[in-house]
């Protein structure tokens, strides 16, 4: 008998800082379930001053919990290719970009490949994923047995501040 893919738990960080931001994560959230990716819950929007120094518009933020059978290569190749399809092209390091997703975390995994790391390897620094996190899971613990809630308090006042709440995603439409 051949056994059925397991369900993984999976935290995605969204992105877009160029041409219609909104429509741009709404795309995403419409077109992951078609790819094997089943949409949770999803936070609110959120507007992010740009990070590295490279001069550039605000982004918006958000985190969605999916669900999927994919394996997390197969995942990364997944969200690299919806990436691709929104229009993204190649960019500088930390330059604008029509749609970033990161896979934050995936089930309690810790993973490590040249390509891949889960945890996503700057969540717990960054203010525009801790409180979209927070907000569709509070409780959350990370792999290693830090909080969500933990890190997001450690932040400095002026990470925290450049993230502010932009909109909230009543109806997914
Ligand atoms: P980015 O510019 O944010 O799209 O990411 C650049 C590269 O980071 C990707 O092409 C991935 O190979 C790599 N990467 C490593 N860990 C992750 C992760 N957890 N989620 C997404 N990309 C990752």
């Amino acid at each position: 008998m051949v056994s059925e893919p397991a369900l993984h738990r999976v935290y995605l960080g969204l992105g877009s800082n160029l041409g219609n931001r909104a429509a741009n994560l709404r795309l995403a959230r419409h077109s992951l379930p078609e790819k094997g990716v089943k949409v949770l819950a999803a936070s609110p929007l959120y507007q992010t001053a740009p990070w590295g120094g490279v001069k550039q518009p605000d982004f918006l933020n958000q985190v969605l919990l999916g669900e999927t059978k994919l394996k997390p290569l197969a995942l990364l190749d997944t969200v690299k290719e919806l990436e691709r399809e929104a229009g993204r092209t190649p960019s500088v390091f930390w330059g604008p970009r029509v749609l970033d997703i990161d896979i934050l975390l995936y089930d309690e995994l810790t993973f490590g490949s040249e390509r891949l790391t889960i945890p996503h390897r700057e969540m717990k620094k960054r203010a525009f994923v801790l409180a979209p996190l927070l907000d569709i899971a509070p409780g959350l613990v990370l792999p290693g047995g830090d909080t969500a809630a933990a890190c997001y308090a450690r932040l400095p006042e002026q990470e925290k501040a450049g993230v502010v709440l932009y909109a909230e995603v009543l109806s997914d439409n």
